[in-house]
């Protein structure tokens, strides 16, 4: 195969070439696009708002912003114009019609990496080529995502499994995509980065996007449990990370987390992004219905309780990263976690009883173990230090 697919030229309306728009976009509300912008170092800053007055362009404006208040286009002397036609060119190519992989989920967890990376604990840690590669990581991660699943990619055998052999399929492709893109006409933030900058940038994007692939999560959180146990802390109460193994190792649960931080944000943001994860995840099921496929799990828009599996989404896989996370910068997560668990309760009381379900009924289903699934695989987790937890199929607890 000669070319990506999903790749295509750019728009030349979109082209910069000489006067800047503050924001780098053109607002539909300048006046209330400033103001959200002004949450732009909190945890739960409202990306929707975000897209809504910026004409639909979130992910440029976002990161646009971020860029700014770290001064990285000084820093690596990133042109203006070309930051904004490679971010618009990026955003491009995230599908507008996707109810959830679209380019305000990127930048939401572009936004949720840019917070975590101003951890107190994290102070002074990493490099401004890492800040960097965290930032554009974080921002290309889901790129031309076509709102299905791996899974599904790879049971249709579907051109991305081909290429990819199975293996990561969306995440190689994602980086693929990101960085076919900055060869495109100014598009290249990276030109005046060394050659040695420009290896490492790379490398660090790759081993971040790439973990990603939620079949690594139950690896990745095993070596950042054993991270914690064994964690050194200078005076000041800053982490001491001192080689490659160890920083890459927590820039990838950095923007693992900031991917699975939805269910840790204010709860009426946190709703929108259930909403659109459900509809994408529904119309993955219709299309699994239609070709006499199995219906993936919470992929079955007439059989599934949104609420019930946000509970076990919580309990079995982000509340023990975010835990173990919070634990690593501790105490600067502590809110984030409590809003989690706030969260967690909120759905837990709404999931619905059953109206013709009788008290004894109910009582034998709560009492009886019942399964989680998730759609996604988990690969084996060698390293005994994991919790059991890690297959397709998890046991819930009892309910409360
Ligand atoms: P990504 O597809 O890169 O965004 O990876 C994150 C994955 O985590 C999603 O594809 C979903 O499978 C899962 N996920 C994230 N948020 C939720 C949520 N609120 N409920 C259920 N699954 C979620
Ligand atoms: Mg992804
Ligand atoms: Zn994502």
């Amino acid at each position: 195969m000669t070319q990506i697919i999903g790749v295509r030229k750019m728009k030349h309306a979109n082209s910069f070439t000489g006067i800047v728009p503050k924001y780098g976009v053109e607002p539909t509300n300048a006046d209330l696009l400033a103001q959200t912008l002004t949450d732009i170092n909190k945890w739960g800053a409202d990306v929707f708002k975000i897209a809504e007055y910026s004409g639909n362009r979130p992910l440029t404006c976002t990161t646009y912003k971020i860029f700014q208040e770290r001064d990285l286009l000084s820093m690596f002397k990133i042109p203006a114009t070309t930051l904004l036609n490679y971010l618009m060119h990026l955003e491009d190519h995230y599908h507008r019609d996707n109810p959830y992989h679209n380019s305000t989920h990127a930048a939401d967890v572009t936004q949720s990496t840019h917070v975590l990376l101003s951890s107190q604990a994290l102070d002074n840690v990493f490099t401004d080529l890492e800040v960097l590669a965290a930032i554009f990581a974080s921002a290309i991660h889901d790129v031309d995502h076509p709102g299905l699943t791996n899974q599904y990619l790879v049971h249709t055998g579907s051109e991305l499994a081909l290429m990819y052999n199975d293996e990561s399929v969306l995440e190689n492709h994602h980086l693929a995509v990101a960085f076919k893109l900055l060869q495109e006409d100014n598009c290249n933030i990276f030109l005046n980065l060394s050659d040695k900058q420009r290896q490492t940038l790379r490398k660090m994007v790759i081993d971040m996007v790439l973990a990603t692939d939620m079949s690594k999560h139950m690896s990745l959180l095993a070596d950042l449990k054993t991270m914690v146990e064994t964690k050194k802390v200078a005076g000041s109460g800053v982490l001491m990370l001192d080689n490659y193994t160890d920083k890459i190792q927590v820039l990838q649960n950095m923007v693992h987390c900031s991917d699975l931080s939805n269910p840790t944000k204010p709860i009426e943001i946190y709703k929108k992004s259930v909403d659109r994860l459900m509809e994408e995840f529904f119309q993955q099921g219709d299309k699994e219905r239609e070709r006499g496929m199995d219906i993936s799990p919470m992929c079955d828009r007439h059989n599934s309780t949104i609420e019930k599996s946000q509970v076990g989404f919580i309990d079995y896989i982000v509340h023990p990263l975010w835990e173990t996370w919070a634990d690593l910068v501790f105490p600067d997560a502590q809110e984030i976690l409590d809003t989690l668990e706030d969260n967690r309760d909120w759905y837990q009381s709404m999931i619905p009883v059953s109206p013709s379900a009788s008290f004894s009924t109910r009582k034998r289903n709560s009492d009886k173990e019942e399964e989680t699934k998730f759609q996604f695989d988990m690969d084996e987790v060698k390293d005994n230090n994991c919790d059991s937890a890690q297959t397709l199929k998890v046991s819930t607890p009892k309910t409360h």
